[in-house]
C-alpha cells in the first residue's frame, strides 16, 4: 500500500475518509492528515447522479467491483480522469467499509484522443481524411435536404505535382501539400469542410452555397491562391489545380453520386489543359469566363 502507484482510499459507509496511501496524497495533492475525516466527495467532480455518489447516498451497489471512469478533483481544484474500482468490506453488525482504488488515466486518454484523431485525419496536413470526409458529406447532404439548401462539392487534383517531388524532392512536395491545405482552409468558411482525400487530391464541401456563381467565385479564388508561389526546399515553386464541381441537388443527391460527378469533371479539366475549374453540368459553365 505504501509503494503501489494506484491511489487507495478507504472510507466508512457514509463516505468519510479513514485512510489514504502515499500515491493518493501525491495524485490529489493532499496530505493524509488533511484528507482523513473529510468526505470522499472532495475527490470527485461528479454530480449527484454519479454512480459513486449514488452509492453513498442510496447504497446502490451496482458499482461494486466494476472498473469505471470518473473525473477526479485535486486539492487545487484541477480535474483529471481516473479509472476507479470500489470494493466493499462487510465489517459485521451491518457495518460496511469501502476501498476505492484509482488510477490516473490522463496519458491513456490523450493517447486515445490522438489515435482517434489520426483515424479520421491526414497526418501530414491535419485535414479530415477520406473516411471522415465521407461522413461529413453524408451529414451535409442530410442537412441540405432538410433545409432545402444547395451544396457544392469540389474535387481538386494538383497539376503536375509529381514534378515538384521529382525536381525538389519529396520533402518539398510535403511542404507544398501542407501549404495547399492551409490556403484551401483560408478560402472557405469555417463551416465548410476541406479534406485531403488522396495523394494530391483535396475535396471541399461548400454548405448552403446559394447561387452557382458563388461556387465559381470560390473555385477561382482557390486557383488564384494555389498558383501564387510557395517556398519549398529553398526554392520558389508554383502548383496549379484542376477542379471539378458538382452540385446538390441537381447533379446528384447522394455522397457517392456527387463525388463521381465532381471526380469525372476534374478529369475533364485535366484533359482540357488543367489549372481551371468546370461544373459537372455543362450548362453552368457558361456562367464563368474560365469555361
Ligand atoms: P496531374 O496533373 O495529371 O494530376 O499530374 P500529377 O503529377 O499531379 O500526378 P498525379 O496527380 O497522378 O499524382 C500525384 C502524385 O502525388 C503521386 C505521388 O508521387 C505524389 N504524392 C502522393 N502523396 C504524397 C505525399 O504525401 N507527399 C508527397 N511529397 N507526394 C505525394
Ligand atoms: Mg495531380
Amino acid at each position: 500500500l505504501q509503494t503501489i502507484t494506484e491511489a487507495i482510499i478507504t472510507a466508512d459507509e457514509t463516505g468519510t475518509i479513514e485512510d489514504i496511501n502515499p500515491a493518493a496524497e501525491k495524485m490529489f495533492g493532499v496530505s493524509k492528515q488533511a484528507a482523513v475525516g473529510q468526505n470522499v466527495k472532495i475527490f470527485m467532480k461528479a454530480a449527484n447522479d454519479d454512480a459513486l455518489l449514488r452509492y453513498f447516498n442510496t447504497g446502490d451497489t451496482a458499482i461494486l467491483g466494476e472498473l469505471r471512469e470518473a473525473e477526479a478533483v485535486r486539492a487545487d481544484g484541477t480535474t483529471f480522469p481516473v479509472e476507479i474500482t470500489i470494493s466493499e468490506i462487510d465489517e459485521g453488525e451491518g457495518r460496511r467499509k469501502f476501498i476505492g482504488v484509482m488510477r490516473d488515466i490522463t496519458v491513456r486518454k490523450q493517447q486515445f484522443e490522438q489515435i482517434e484523431f489520426l483515424a479520421h485525419h491526414d497526418a501530414l496536413t491535419g485535414l479530415p481524411n477520406r473516411h471522415l470526409f465521407d461522413d461529413r458529406l453524408t451529414q451535409a447532404l442530410i442537412v441540405a435536404g432538410r433545409r432545402q439548401s444547395r451544396l457544392a462539392l469540389m474535387f481538386i487534383d494538383l497539376d503536375k505535382f509529381k514534378l515538384i517531388n521529382d525536381t525538389l524532392g519529396h520533402e518539398a512536395g510535403d511542404i507544398v501539400l501542407k501549404s495547399v491545405a492551409a490556403r484551401l482552409l483560408d478560402r472557405v468558411r469555417a463551416s465548410d469542410t476541406v479534406a485531403r482525400v488522396g495523394g494530391d487530391e483535396f475535396a471541399v464541401i461548400l454548405d448552403d452555397v446559394g447561387a452557382n456563381e458563388n461556387a465559381a467565385q470560390i473555385a477561382q479564388d482557390i486557383i488564384a491562391t494555389l498558383t501564387t508561389s510557395i517556398e519549398a526546399g529553398g526554392e520558389e515553386c508554383t502548383v496549379g489545380a484542376s477542379i471539378g464541381i458538382a452540385l446538390y441537388p441537381e447533379d446528384a443527391d447522394t455522397a457517392s453520386g456527387l463525388l463521381a460527378c465532381a471526380d469525372e469533371t476534374m478529369y475533364r479539366v485535366k484533359a482540357a489543359g488543367r489549372n481551371n475549374f468546370l461544373f459537372f453540368n455543362v450548362q453552368n459553365n457558361n456562367l464563368t469566363k474560365n469555361s
